[in-house]
């Protein structure tokens, strides 16, 4: 499985650091196989080696130039980035970032053959307007996307799920994935409100191959107990 958290605008350089360590030395001490990625703050990025990936939350489709505020390529080629976030709500509802512009990172990156976690997620007042409205919101998320791009791993997060503590019912969040797997078969994490107290009832849900979390990975415990749940789940199915 994937666990993946999004830290966002949060921890400085060195809480980065230390929360790296911890995950680290819980990979190590528990044999963890799953698939750990973290995506700290572009100002937090260091060369990391370890079982953990370390991506980043946004680049622009550029490998150096005059796009102020932005970073590149270059500057992910320093800290050996190949895992980049892509499409995430916050970037389209709140920085408002286009399907063109996604579409055009997208590419950019997939040239370079970086894992990309490509975030879609519908806004409340869409799934307020029912089944057909979701479906075609959803799939415009998609257009330009090479849905079949070996080094792809799409989340799914209910715009209305992230930070709110809401969440969709589990029976809404597997029927959803199993709809959203037969146009793509790319992993599928769901993001939106998971902690400790939901991921493992998330975690073991058909169409689900891991989770994208945001709040409750701020606490390096908790993303521990995340992953341990994840690991437990893989383990019971050998
Ligand atoms: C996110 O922003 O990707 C996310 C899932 O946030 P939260 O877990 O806080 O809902």
């Amino acid at each position: 499985m994937i666990i993946a958290a999004n830290l966002k605008t949060n921890l400085t350089r060195k809480q980065t650091q230390e929360y790296m360590d911890a995950l680290e030395s819980f990979l190590n001490a528990h044999d963890i196989s799953q698939k750990v990625v973290v995506f700290p703050t572009a100002s937090s990025l260091n060369p990391h080696a370890g079982k953990l990936t370390v991506g980043a939350q946004n680049a622009y489709a550029t490998v150096n130039g005059a796009y102020t505020g932005e970073i590149g390529l270059e500057q992910l080629e320093e800290f050996g980035i190949k895992t980049i976030l892509i499409g995430h709500s916050e970037r389209r509802h709140i920085l408002g970032e286009s399907q063109e512009q996604i579409m055009k990172k997208f590419d950019f990156y997939k040239a370079l053959g970086f894992t990309i976690v490509y975030c879609i997620g519908e806004p409340l007042e869409v799934r307020e307007s029912g089944d057909e409205k979701m479906a075609e919101y959803l799939d415009a998320q998609y257009i330009g996307i090479d849905v079949h791009y070996a080094n792809l791993i799409v989340a799914y997060e209910p715009v209305w799920a992230i930070g709110t503590g809401l969440t969709p019912t589990l029976e809404d969040i597997s029927s959803l994935h199993l709809k959203l797997k037969e146009k793509c078969s790319a992993p599928l994490l769901y993001g939106g409100s998971v902690k400790v107290t939901n991921a493992k009832d998330v975690l073991a849900l058909d169409g689900v191959d891991g989770i994208l979390v945001g709040s409750a990975a701020l606490n390096v415990h908790d993303m521990c107990t995340m992953i341990g749940y994840a690991q437990e789940l893989e383990n019971i199915k050998k």
